[in-house]
């Protein structure tokens, strides 16, 4: 007898559903602007060049393929603690007094997951209790309610602008001691970032509330084209935890878009602690939890980060393709706002060139998604979020004229 007839089809997942039906779709002017994945000016993925860099000098001296440890290869820990946190003064004294517990992640979902389980392993207060802004990718809360947290929202988006309004006081009534998780740039979907001085206003809440902040650190180096620059929320955030004001902070951070390393799986979970005994503790925790869920991570993603962060050429390369490919996605949001300026419509697209890194929230409704997918094969996800790097100069201009149509 059937033993498994109870088992509902699962929906499918939004995003990769809608790359499906890209792939079905014969018009041979269809455009993908859904996934969140780097294409180069002929519309294709590509390898960064400093990682083929990387990888020949692996190919040659890689000897073995020993498992890694528990948490990750040790080298991997030290130079990506060094590439987070060494380039400002908090961070530098945090490595210098032994404050952060960094392992080796499955690429970002797997440090989100690996902060969701340590926060409701160790429950401290209200830390099983996590605010997601009320519009974020949507694996966080797939994630976090996998790893049994309770998961409640914050303001974050009104007519195309960041509701800080909302958000502050949304943040005013987190219960004490709660979780609550920032994009530290290139928010996704909204690509609208807090400036810094609002930044400031929402850290003095996480200090008055006691909130613990998970940092997710998807998209270093999209926002400024600067890899160290994008880093300015962890450095504010390392400040305010120097200065005894925030307690500690878990960042998630993933080498799957700077890299162009999607599919290696390969980024890390950091932990800021108040002192050395604490981050053995911590250390020691966070291996039992690795161990439990996939023994240890794989090898070849952290040997390319190595290699990329121990060699200052290969660095310095690294950066300029980071450089590269943000200064062409930030071409194509304003040569989309121009054209659609200058096309026959009234609407105000000024929230285009407002937004920062891979994403651009258009503000079309679903109704005007759909059309824009069945009348002119141009696939983006329902809630108008384009992903810019799928826009050429090739592809451009039909884009901004079947919009046109969409909304006349
Ligand atoms: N956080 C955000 C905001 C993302 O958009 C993504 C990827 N789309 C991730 C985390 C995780 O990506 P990955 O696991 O591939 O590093």
């Amino acid at each position: 007898h059937n033993i498994w007839n109870h088992i509902p089809l699962a929906k499918p997942d939004p995003i990769l559903s809608i790359i499906e039906e890209f792939n079905r779709d014969g018009n041979p002017q269809k455009i993908n602007l859904s996934v969140g994945a780097y294409r180069d000016e002929s519309g294709k993925p590509f390898i960064l060049p400093s990682i083929k860099q990387a990888s020949k000098i692996l190919f040659d001296q890689e000897s073995d393929k020993e498992y890694t440890s528990i948490n990750g290869s040790l080298d991997y820990n030290r130079l990506v603690k060094q590439f987070l946190f060494g380039g400002f003064k908090s961070g530098k004294f945090f490595i210098e007094q032994d404050r952060i517990v960094l392992a080796q992640s499955l690429s970002g979902t797997g440090a989100l997951k690996l902060s969701g389980e340590f926060l409701k392993n160790w429950n401290f207060k209200n830390s099983n209790e996590i605010f997601i802004p009320s519009s974020t990718w949507a694996n966080h809360y797939n994630i976090f309610k996998n790893c049994g947290l309770k998961i409640s929202q914050y303001s974050y988006i009104k007519n195309n602008s960041l509701d800080l309004t909302n958000l502050l006081k949304d943040l005013n009534q987190i219960p004490l001691k709660s979780s609550i998780l920032f994009h530290a740039c290139c928010h996704n979907p909204t690509g609208l970032n807090p400036t810094r001085d609002e930044w400031l206003e929402i850290l003095k809440i996480v200090s008055e509330r006691e909130l613990i902040p998970i940092v997710d650190l998807a998209y270093q180096g999209f926002e400024s084209g600067n890899l160290q620059q994008d880093l300015y929320l962890v450095e504010m955030i390392c400040n305010k935890i120097a200065n005894d004001e925030i307690s500690t902070a878990l960042i998630c951070q993933s080498f799957a878009k700077n890299m162009g390393l999607y599919g290696e799986r390969i980024g890390s979970i950091s932990i800021i602690t108040q002192n050395s005994n604490q981050t053995f503790n911590i250390e020691s925790q966070l291996k039992k939890t690795i161990r439990s869920i996939y023994s240890s991570p794989s090898i070849h993603g952290s040997k390319l980060v190595e290699i990329v962060l121990s060699n200052d050429e290969i660095y310095q390369n690294w950066q300029n393709d980071v450089a590269k490919m943000s200064s062409r996605i930030k071409k194509m949001r304003f040569e989309l706002f121009n054209l659609l300026n200058s096309m026959d419509n009234n609407l105000n697209w000024n929230h285009l060139i407002q937004q920062n890194g891979m994403f651009c929230f258009t503000g079309l409704s679903e109704q005007q998604i759909l059309k824009l997918k069945n009348e002119y094969s141009i696939y983006s996800t329902l809630d108008g979020r384009f992903s810019i790097s799928g826009i050429n100069m090739q592809n451009i201009k039909y884009l901004a004229e079947s919009i046109n149509k969409v909304i006349n």
